[in-house]
């Protein structure tokens, strides 16, 4: 462990021991049962991968975490802290969990510094000058410094992707979210956005990717989910999940993607 996070990680120890924990969760969109009976529990700075057909509820499991939608059954802590309609407490969860989407969701009229200051300043009531330092910081480590005077559109998807990553990061999150970061990208840059998530698993992050980058769930994943139609299906650490699949299902799926 880095000296870094070890300090990251003394910082957090005696606080809530689940980074988050999801019990009996089940969502309805109208008549629609899209998550059913989830329960999964996160530690701190594990790293877990969501796979699973398009439209299993992926998407929605891991925008109930920061609370992006609502569920309707169930428990929802995050950091220990209940999600319930106390919106104080949603602000503080959206404070310590970060989320990169597959459309990198940039600000188009703000340079890649503005878009990395934006939250920062007016969320965290950081100093301007201070926000445009972390924000270096950030940009420096994804690699991009020498972009953050531009505008998105005069970026590539890797770097753009990229950029969202720094941005999240600014807010110092304790938790990442990855909803497909790296579906919308050309091939040739899926690679340098699994790097920087790499390095951030690597830092003791505690990240939820959803993701069918199978060579990245089995370099850093702690362990992989399978969802299908709402539900968690299998989950297990990568070895046994890729080698010696459980359910029908996820064998079918393996075989589809691999
Ligand atoms: P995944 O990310 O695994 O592809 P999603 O969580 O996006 O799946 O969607 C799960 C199911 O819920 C899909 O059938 C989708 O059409 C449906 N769904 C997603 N968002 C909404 C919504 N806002 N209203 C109604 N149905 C939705
Ligand atoms: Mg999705």
């Amino acid at each position: 462990m880095s000296q870094t996070s070890q300090i990251k990680a003394d910082a957090v120890a005696g606080e809530a021991e689940q980074a988050v924990e999801l019990i009996g969760v089940n969502k309805w969109y109208g008549d629609f049962h899209v998550l059913r009976d989830i329960n999964l529990s996160v530690r701190r700075g594990e790293r877990i991968v969501v796979c699973g057909p398009s439209g299993s509820g992926k998407s929605t499991m891991i925008r109930c975490i920061n609370r992006l939608e609502e569920h309707q059954k169930g428990r929802i802590i995050v950091d220990g802290i209940e999600l319930t309609n106390d919106l104080k407490r949603i602000d503080e969860v959206r404070r310590e969990v970060g989320m990169v989407f597959q459309h990198f969701n940039l600000f188009p009229h703000l340079t890649i510094l503005e878009n990395c200051t934006l939250a920062p300043m007016w969320v965290r009531k950081m100093p301007k000058k201070e926000a445009e330092e972390v924000a270096m910081h950030f940009l420096t480590k994804v690699k991009i410094p020498e972009q953050a005077g531009k505008y998105p559109g005069q970026l590539s998807g890797g770097q753009q992707q990229r950029v969202a990553i720094a941005r999240a990061l600014c807010m110092r999150p304790r938790i990442m979210l990855f909803d497909e970061p790296t579906s919308a990208l050309d091939p040739e840059m899926v690679k340098e956005v699994l790097d920087t998530m790499v390095s951030l698993a690597n830092e003791g992050m505690t990240m939820l990717c959803v993701t069918h980058e199978m060579g990245f769930a089995r370099q850093v994943a702690d362990r992989v989910i399978f969802m299908d139609a709402g539900q968690i299906i299998e989950m297990n650490e990568p070895e046994p999940f890729f080698s010696n699949p459980q359910h029908e299902r996820t064998r079918l799926f393996l075989s589809q993607i691999l």
